[in-house]
């Protein structure tokens, strides 16, 4: 490690569904974070680590901040964000071109008050028609608060995603790494397993069961060429299980398939998956379970 190594965390906040986790995979080069197009996707906080000879950013994705759904499962949410706030050296506020409303305010008001260095970044240009809408929406937002940078990115085309890193390095402390250079993650293997199971449901289900679903890995077992995978699918009710399970048992095939690929793709080897559909009533809401899947509690009680 060079004598001048710069190390320190970067968070990225927003409102759910901006595209917070697709920039973290972007920025690490590799599927980390699950993404999806249903708000609230995000339920942990995530580091991603980008390390080079000269530095360490230590991201870390958030759920989205929002005030709906108050559950248990929610307030856990948003005590990840509020809790990553305290020790950063940059805050990735993302926002949607073109579009600031009464949760970016609301993000601006918590965040305004840190003493911290706050990037703004407008994400999925590569969405816009009329790309002449960029800068007065840009003039109008650089009104509202002194942010260290203001750059139009797209998570999807990684368009300055580079520029964006160059912005973030000067703003990291002299500090040697926290981790080593070729960790991309504090999480295990497991968590990557459930959390690309949860995708795929997340993004076949219907608008409301993705947030009534959790899963869990019952055993991993790794003989050094193969990985086998025994998870279970929890939903709250018979029904939701039907659904899940989908007609002769296509979704759950589906679900299996795309999983599978995923961990193969990360894990460098061959993965034997089984899943199980199990039902757990107002598991949401029930601190015990809430533990048993892995989200604290401590603060709901
Ligand atoms: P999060 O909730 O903020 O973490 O958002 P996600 O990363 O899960 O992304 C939400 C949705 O927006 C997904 O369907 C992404 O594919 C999509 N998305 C993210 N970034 C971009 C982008 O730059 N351009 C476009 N067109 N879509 C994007
Ligand atoms: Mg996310």
């Amino acid at each position: 490690m060079s004598e001048g190594f710069l190390c320190g965390y970067a968070c990225i906040i927003g409102r759910p569904n901006v595209g917070k986790s697709t920039l973290l995979n972007m920025f690490i080069g590799q599927k980390l974070s699950i993404t999806s197009k249903k708000p609230q996707t995000t339920r942990w906080r995530l580091l991603g680590i980008k390390s080079t000879a000269d530095y360490q950013i230590i991201f870390i994705d958030t759920p989205g901040l929002q005030n709906r759904r108050q559950s248990s499962l929610n307030r856990h949410m948003q005590r990840e964000i509020v809790e990553s706030l305290n020790y950063v050296n940059a805050i990735i506020f993302v926002i949607e071109a073109l579009v600031w409303k009464q949760p970016e305010e609301q993000i601006l008001s918590i965040i305004g008050n840190l003493k911290c260095p706050v990037l703004l970044l407008i994400n999925k240009i590569d969405k816009l028609k009329n790309k002449e809408l960029l800068l007065p929406f840009i003039d109008s937002i650089s009104a509202k608060y002194k942010f260290h940078e203001v750059i139009p990115v797209s998570a999807n085309t990684g368009d300055n995603i580079d520029l964006t890193e160059k912005t973030i390095i000067p703003l990291l402390p002299l500090a040697p790494a926290v981790f080593s250079e070729d960790q991309l993650s504090d999480r295990n293997e497991r968590f990557f397993a459930a959390e690309f199971i949860r995708e795929k449901l997340t993004r076949i289900l219907g608008a409301e069961l993705p947030y009534k679903i959790s899963v869990t890995i019952e055993k991993f077992t790794d003989n050094g060429h193969a990985i086998h995978i025994f998870s279970y699918i929890w939903v709250e009710s018979e029904n939701q299980k039907k659904i899940v399970i989908g007609k002769n048992g296509r979704n759950l095939k589906y679900i299996g398939e795309r999983s599978r690929k995923d961990m193969e793709q990360m894990f460098g080897k061959k993965v034997y998956l089984e899943t199980w559909v199990n039902v757990r009533k107002k598991w949401t809401e029930d601190p015990r379970s809430l533990l048993q899947f892995g989200y604290e509690t401590k603060a709901d009680s």
